[in-house]
């Protein structure tokens, strides 16, 4: 009934008892099969009573069960590998923070040197290229750290989420008028709106997910199209897919599942903080849904959200 691993222990010792050193200060801890098969910890404590001569003829000990003491310390190892692994993340996510925050703030910080101790050694062309990226970079640092609070909003679940029933088709609709006005010369950006659904979910945060996709779909499409809205299958299952698609660069199929991570990208010298599609996927869970991309290198993407 002894489990395999647990045999020479035991035997040990016994061994160590039977050689006249009482063992009953000493506990062993071994596993007994149970009637249903699996295994339960128990611990035992023995001691030999010697006849007249001294020789031992009887053992006498206690046999406990420890299988509540033991499951208590498998959660403590769990929760101190988490507690490791969360403060590990927390000083990467703090190494790259530094380093993402850096990056546009040198460059803020070093144009804005420039223009001010060489103002009238530059040319006005000059200048206005200096301003221009002082203020790509400024625009930059905003987006991260609206990311950033986002983020961890979020993940301390200190963000709220207002549920009510919405209208898919107005939601789109807005989406739509709102790229209207910021028009790509050689893309098109258009809802495809079938029939209305009315969901229930928090209005704001699924539009931000859906402006989200479209951002990006903006900054990796050269020409072609951006086309999203949503579908059911079937009123049966319920499902509601929100979709994104669009005919940019597409995404490597090797890195499709590592977007959604913090901080990924998969041209690190594209303008991005790599923190959007994390966000989404934070966001697309708390609204009990899931995310999901396919992608064609050279065709284009398709992001999608099953509600
Ligand atoms: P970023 O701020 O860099 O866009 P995201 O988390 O939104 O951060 O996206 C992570 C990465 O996923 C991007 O850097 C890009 O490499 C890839 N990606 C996202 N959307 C698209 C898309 N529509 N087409 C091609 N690549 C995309």
């Amino acid at each position: 009934m002894i489990h395999p691993d647990d045999r020479q222990p035991m035997a040990d010792a016994f061994v160590v008892q039977l050689s006249g050193n009482t063992t009953f200060d000493k506990t062993v801890p071994f596993r007994l099969r149970r009637g249903d098969g699996t295994w339960e910890w128990f611990e035992g404590q023995s001691t030999y009573i010697a006849n007249i001569s001294g020789h031992p003829y009887r053992l006498v000990g206690i046999c406990l069960s420890i299988q509540e003491y033991k499951d208590i310390e498998n959660t403590l190892i769990e929760a101190r590998k988490k507690a490791e692994e969360s403060d590990r993340l927390k000083m990467a996510f703090l190494a790259n923070m530094s380093h993402e925050i850096r990056t546009p703030l040198n460059a803020i910080v070093g144009f804005s040197d420039v223009i001010a101790s060489t103002y009238n050694e530059l040319s006005d062309e000059e200048r206005a290229d200096f301003v221009r990226l002082i203020s790509i970079n400024s625009e930059h640092l905003v987006r991260l750290i609206d990311d950033i609070l986002d983020l961890s909003k979020i993940e301390s679940n200190t963000i709220k989420f207002t549920y009510s029933c919405c209208s898919l088709k107005s939601m789109m609709k807005d989406i739509e008028k709102e790229q209207a006005v910021k028009q790509l010369p050689e893309i098109e950006i258009k809802a495809l709106l079938p029939d209305d659904i009315y969901i229930n979910t928090d209005a704001t945060r699924l539009k931000q997910v859906i402006c989200n996709f479209i951002n990006n779909a903006r900054k990796f499409t050269e020409k072609g199209y951006i086309h999203f809205g949503f579908t059911s299958h079937s009123e049966k299952d319920q499902l509601v897919y929100l979709f994104v698609e669009d005919t940019g660069e597409g995404i490597p199929q090797e890195c499709q599942k590592e977007i959604f991570d913090r901080f990924y990208k998969v041209n690190t010298f594209k303008q991005g903080t790599g923190l959007g599609l994390s966000i989404c996927k934070t966001i697309v869970e708390h609204l009990q849904g899931s995310i999901s991309v396919e992608s064609e290198i050279g065709k284009g993407s398709r992001f999608i959200v099953t509600l």
